[in-house]
């Protein structure tokens, strides 16, 4: 069976920072845009090979801000993907969008060259708060934005959310759910604020007008009861999806898939091999221009380190993890990880469904420790639970697509 493959692009550019971005993005930077269009386009040409390899079926152009990159160098990219690779002509194609850099033009363009899901950067229905982290649009943006996008043709649109910024209360988020809600979202991906050192909100962090970790939690647990009121079921700790709509590309880096990525910071994961390009937009391009290292991190990751990411990854999701999962992909033992899950289960934190594990919203929000403790645990029998790894493939199970899935848009 030919392998499937999710590409994702960087786009490192944005009109301005936001206050809380740790991302890898440059402002004011517009003039390099240009020369790190044809290095990217290079690097795809360049990477044809590995590309043809196994079947796409997603694209993600992510940032930065894609829209601000412009919706015609982004069909330019999709267009050389499509001549290096095989991509289905049903790929989930997903770009970014800020409501202030985006217009119905390109919207058409890009629904027209095959884009077919749109994210959405909302974060809040307070035009205050917007202003407060750093947003460069208001409310109303959103909304025109998403009507622009219905009426360019998409039928599957995501808004990011943030919950817990500075004053918020949960009156103030439960109405930036609600307005969300009346967009009528295929998909909403809700984060809670989290202050990274080197961000301008950081100097935040101790802040008495930032919601503590309690009004957080209680946020959280509202914002999971309320989507599943209206019928968008969370699949991961902070996605949310009516049924089927559930983010294809987003998927394969929780169910351990292969990605690919091009760009400053991109991350890949290939068969056994994970790797990382340099957070450099010009190291980017000088080192694609003259044949030069442009990776930061390269490992290859062994059976014991994937079984780990397997639990990592698992948990986060609310498919979660199987002993006989665990068991035929890793022939490791899985009964000390079930005893855990048993008190975690007795504790109100876990559920076991069909055979599988998964947390309840009450275990997501302790996720991190959690997942410690299941590692540790996971490394404490590390030799009676692994007696051999045989190094087999690793990546054999694999989402089995409908009908119609094999006709790529250029074959070779
Ligand atoms: S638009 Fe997105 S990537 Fe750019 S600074 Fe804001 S949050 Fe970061």
């Amino acid at each position: 069976m030919v392998k499937k493959l999710g590409i994702y692009v960087h786009i490192p550019f944005c009109a301005s920072k936001c206050g809380y971005c740790d991302f890898y993005s440059l402002a004011d930077c517009d003039r390099l845009m240009p020369k790190y269009h044809n290095a990217l386009l290079q690097h795809i040409r360049e990477a044809s090979p590995q590309l043809q390899e196994r079947h796409t079926d997603s694209v993600y152009f992510g940032g930065g801000t894609p829209s601000y990159y412009g919706a015609r160098r982004i069909c330019d990219i999709f267009n050389a993907l499509k001549r290096a690779g095989r991509i289905y002509r049903s790929a989930e194609v997903t770009v970014e969008v800020n409501p202030d850099s985006v217009r119905y033009h390109d919207l058409l363009q890009l629904r027209s060259e095959g884009v077919n899901r749109l994210s959405i950067g909302a974060q809040s229905a307070n035009d205050d708060l917007l202003r407060l982290i750093g947003r460069r649009h208001n409310w109303r943006q959103v909304v025109n934005t998403v009507k622009r996008a219905r009426d360019a043709g998409f039928d599957n649109v995501s808004l990011d959310l943030i919950y817990g910024l500075p004053s918020q209360q949960r009156e103030d988020w439960a109405d930036t759910l609600s307005r969300a809600l009346e967009l009528e979202p295929e998909h909403l991906s809700c984060y809670g604020l989290k202050l990274e050192e080197g961000t301008p909100m950081y100097s935040y962090k101790d802040s008495p007008l930032l919601p503590g970790d309690d009004a957080q939690a209680d946020m959280y647990l509202y914002t999971v009861e309320t989507l599943r009121h209206f019928g968008y079921a969370q699949y991961e700790i902070s996605n949310f999806a009516r049924s089927g709509r559930e983010c294809r590309h987003n998927l394969k880096y929780w169910q351990l898939q292969d990605y690919m990525g091009f760009g400053p910071a991109a991350a890949s994961n290939v068969g056994d091999m994970r790797y990382t390009y340099v957070s450099s937009v010009a190291q980017y391009i000088s080192g694609i221009q003259n044949g030069n290292n442009i990776l930061a991190d390269y490992e290859r990751v062994d059976a014991l380190g994937r079984a780990a990411e397997y639990l990592m990854l698992g948990m986060r999701t609310v498919r979660g993890v199987s002993a006989k999962e665990y068991h035929n992909r890793y022939r490791s033992d899985f009964s000390p990880l079930e005893e855990l899950l048993t008190e975690f289960q007795r504790r109100g934190w876990a559920v076991r469904e069909d055979e599988r594990w998964h947390f309840t919203p009450a275990g997501f929000l302790l996720s991190n420790p959690l997942i410690g403790l299941m590692l540790e645990k996971q490394g404490e029998h590390k030799l009676s639970g692994n007696p051999w790894m045989d190094g087999r493939d690793l990546f054999s199970e694999r989402i089995e697509l409908p009908d119609g899935e094999e006709l790529f848009y250029h074959s070779h």
